[in-house]
């Protein structure tokens, strides 16, 4: 459902005419050997396009204009190989709409000693070329991301590939769908939030949906739709005697596999990219959709629950973002505490809806009671989650503005089986640990739902935000709750101020 292949990513170098034709020939040569080193980094997931040396005020505004209206063009890398006069990019860069990257690079890695004369020093100037175009980027107040380091470093590589797939996921909201079932869960905050605003900064639009439609489309799948799916499920999971044909439960895997067939079939046709749904709005499901969600999440859908819209936007972008690599992505809760001398920890779930990607072996099926909700028994899977290093993230309106917040957790195994808890779960210590990250995460506002990731990074995250034109804040090994309060009150000012009168 994701392909991160489809984007492209435009390498622009900027010069001036003053070097002459066989200069500027040069620096093109160099620059398209560039674009195609990056193109073929296994860091970086998209085609890199070189597009040609950049030497006028005219060209420079044209392919900005042309780079907007290239819908698979996530975004570009500007490197100034010699000196390109930033006044050129006035224009250009006011009208650019798509995230770029400003790489601070240099083509030959080492002064050659012996041989350096003034003819190599003008064609290796973006050590000071670079910094007249920072300037521009500075001046104009310009989000984007700096990458300093030799263009073949697998550092430099990587840093620009984590920046590329957050521009996959910022490029991936523009104009996306997200299909809600139901409101929110009455009462709660920090669910709800300004659709019109998330659609002014962020581009993708809310639609909402009665249940109704969505029962339509379950009561449409053919038997024959269903019998195939589950023998999908009795393929992919473990499966108990009472749930395969013939036994007890096995109706209720068949009920299951109907909702998944509908809601699979409704998102569809309506070319959604992640959803919500809400117990307290099943009127007409026999079930609450448990195994439907977590598998629509499997396999690329963002996904909320209880309504949460923003939360089902950003499991999406983080789905994108990481797309291709091991460790996957899950809506998820805080939910659980376990105060213990070897460190406070966290156990995470929901009632159903975790995303089977994060699943360490294979999950078993199952059919059981869910306390809450007033429906017949939902069927999901569930699992053990994968250890290792986490991320949660989690977005919230806070009126003025949106905020992201996002804390990096460590993931270890339970103390023993948990035989009687009916939902997949991870545990983990959050970073630095837990009296530290849930203060700094409560004093922020954090939601108790969060997009939750081994394979998405801080580094991500923060791209994402800068693209986005959102706060960010992170709680890791070096978050210390006084300077964190402090930054809080710091945002408020400064995201107050900056927005002004704005739209
Ligand atoms: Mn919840």
């Amino acid at each position: 459902m994701i392909d991160l292949k489809q984007y492209e990513i435009w390498f622009v170098t900027g010069s001036q005419h003053l070097y002459g034709p066989k200069t500027l020939e040069e620096v093109a040569v160099h620059s398209r050997e560039i674009a195609s080193a990056l193109d073929a980094s296994t860091s970086i997931p998209v085609q890199v396009k070189f597009k040609p040396v950049l030497t006028t005020p005219e060209a420079i505004r044209e392919l900005c204009l042309e780079a907007n209206s290239t819908k698979n063009c996530a975004g570009l890398i500007t490197w100034m190989h010699t000196f390109s006069p930033a006044k050129m990019w006035i224009a250009g860069l006011s009208l650019l709409k798509k995230p770029f990257l400003h790489l601070h690079t240099q083509y030959g890695r080492e002064i050659p000693w012996s041989e350096i004369d003034m003819n190599f020093m003008n064609l290796h100037q973006s050590a000071h070329g670079d910094r007249e175009f920072g300037f521009i980027g500075s001046r104009l107040r310009l989000n984007r991301k700096v990458v300093v380091g030799h263009w073949r470093d697998a550092e430099v590589q990587s840093e620009i590939g984590t920046w590329v797939r957050a521009a996959c996921a910022w490029a991936d909201w523009q104009g996306a769908k997200i299909a809600r079932f139901g409101d929110n869960m009455r009462d709660v905050a920090v669910t709800e939030g300004d659709k019109v605003e998330a659609q002014l900064r962020f581009g993708y639009d809310v639609y909402g949906y009665g249940v109704g439609d969505l029962v339509k489309a379950v009561n449409e799948a053919s038997d024959a739709e269903v019998e195939q799916l589950v023998q999908t499920y009795l393929d992919e999971y473990e499966v108990p005697a009472a749930l395969r044909p013939g036994g007890e439960k096995h109706a209720s895997v068949c009920e299951g596999a109907r909702i998944e067939i509908g809601l699979r079939n409704f998102l569809s046709a309506g070319n959604f990219k992640a959803f919500t749904t809400t117990f307290e709005d099943l009127y007409g499901l026999k079930q609450l959709p448990g195994l439907a969600v977590q598998r629509l999440m499997r396999d690329g859908y963002g996904f909320g629950a209880e309504g949460d819209w923003k939360t089902s936007a950003l499991v999406r972008a983080m789905k994108v973002m990481c797309a291709g690599l091991p460790g996957g992505v899950s809506f998820m809760e805080d939910y659980t505490y376990h105060f213990d001398a070897s460190g406070d920890k966290v156990l995470g779930a929901h009632m159903l809806e975790v995303c089977e990607s994060i699943a360490k072996g294979k999950p078993r099926l199952d059919v059981l009671p869910l306390s809450i909700g007033g429906k017949a028994d939902p069927v999901r899977v569930i699992f053990d989650a994968n250890t290792g290093p986490a991320i949660c993230a989690s977005i919230m309106d806070m009126g003025q503005r949106f905020r992201l917040v996002a804390n990096v957790v460590d993931v270890i195994p339970t103390e023993a089986p948990l035989p009687k808890l009916p939902v997949a779960r991870a545990l983990w210590l959050p970073r630095p640990n837990l009296k530290t990250a849930a203060a700094a995460w409560i004093y922020a506002g954090g939601a108790h739902h969060t997009g939750f990731s081994y394979a998405v990074t801080a580094e991500h995250l923060g791209d994402f935000a800068e693209m986005a034109g959102t706060e960010f804040l992170l709680i890791d090994e070096n978050t210390c709750v006084d300077e964190f309060k402090e930054k809080l009150r710091w945002n408020d000012l400064y995201y107050h101020l900056n927005r002004g009168l704005q739209a």
